[in-house]
């Protein structure tokens, strides 16, 4: 396919500089695995970049990291898949192997990684490289679009199971039902906590009922009410055991440490730049557990597929799908709030 060109959604600046261009078809070097895009998911960090918000960020380069495809080439040396099985890839399209964090299998933290969309092209195209370490299977059962879905699925798992210690019983609450709100919901259900509180804001609209059709007992709006003492007059009147922060404003973590109960935990997935500007003493006194959670490793997306092939973790409510070409419209939906989740079609919606 070296003469082959493609169509790719290229970042070239904010806004209007970022276009479908035609691009040519790459092809993979040894180690490498060329992935025809089945379904890729816009994530808001493709909406940040597109209005101009990330200022790190440098083009020419194809958006897209959270995607499912067919593989349709390998490069010398590659074994371990076959062209035509349906996989998903992981975020980083580089690590560097050596650094005390990839020598430790935690390559999700290295410093110098290399995300797709970001640092290496994405997926918003026909064709992308990706290679076998971050390669998943995805089960029989699981469309391509909702395979797209597991990368915010292991940003849920990684924050519920691995970084949170949600028991049966517990009462739990969501800040955001943004798509990893959203996920977090689906999450804390699997774990059987006894009530899931969500907050959010009269703006988040449909969003607002998607928590409830994810499993959330009650969505609770923060500009029309306290929803902080709404949460505390809940069940023993000490606050929540684990308070999920999926947005990352200031506010959210002051809400947080009013709602959490002592001994219990904050866990933080939303990031800001802002200073927090206020005293942590609540964190101290109520001698709460803050933590952050971020990305994922290897098991953490065997499991999700893995919950998905089960049917115990379903995505369908949070998916819209568009056609590559109706990117625009997509960015637009999630911009205005209108879904949680566009999923881009580079090559149509078969399979
Ligand atoms: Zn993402
Ligand atoms: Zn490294």
């Amino acid at each position: 396919m070296s003469n082959a060109t493609m169509h790719g959604l290229v970042y070239r600046g904010p806004r209007e500089r970022t276009q479908i261009e035609e691009v040519a078809v790459p092809s993979p070097a040894a180690g490498q695995v060329l992935m025809k895009v089945g379904a890729v998911g816009v994530c808001g960090t493709d909406i940040h970049v597109w209005q101009g918000d990330n200022h790190q960020m440098e083009g020419p380069r194809i958006l897209g990291h959270e995607f499912a495809g067919e593989v349709v080439a390998l490069g010398a040396g590659v074994s371990e898949f076959r062209v035509g099985e349906r996989v998903v890839s992981e975020t980083a399209s580089w690590v560097c192997g050596v650094c005390p964090y990839c020598r430790a299998g935690q390559y999700n933290v290295c410093p110098t990684r290399k995300g797709f969309g970001f640092g290496a092209d994405g997926a918003m195209a026909n064709y992308v490289l990706s290679r076998p370490a971050i390669l998943h299977r995805i089960p029989d059962r699981v469309s391509m679009a909702h395979a797209s879905m597991t990368e915010p699925g292991c940003v849920a798992y990684n924050a519920i199971f691995e970084k949170s210690r949600p028991r049966p019983a517990d009462h739990a609450v969501v800040l955001g039902p943004g798509p990893i709100g959203l996920m977090c919901i689906a999450m804390l259900r699997i774990a059987g906590v006894g009530r899931i509180s969500v907050i959010g804001l009269r703006r988040d609209g449909h969003r607002l009922d998607l928590a409830k059709t994810m499993g959330a007992d009650d969505v609770l709006v923060a500009d029309e009410m306290d929803a902080v003492k709404a949460v505390i007059d809940t069940g023993d009147g000490f606050g929540a055991h684990l308070v999920v922060d999926a947005v990352g404003v200031s506010k959210t973590l002051d809400q947080s440490l009013d709602m959490v109960r002592p001994n219990g935990q904050i866990t933080k997935i939303g990031w800001g730049p802002a200073p927090v500007g206020f005293s942590l003493d609540r964190l101290i006194i109520k001698a709460a557990t803050l933590q952050g959670s971020f990305s994922h490793l290897h098991g953490t997306w065997e499991r999700v597929l893995a919950l998905m092939g089960t049917g115990q973790l379903n995505v369908a409510p949070l998916v819209t799908e568009f056609d590559l070409h109706d990117w625009h419209e997509g960015f637009m939906a999630m911009e205005e709030l209108t879904i949680p989740k566009a999923v881009l079609r580079p090559n149509g919606s078969v399979a």
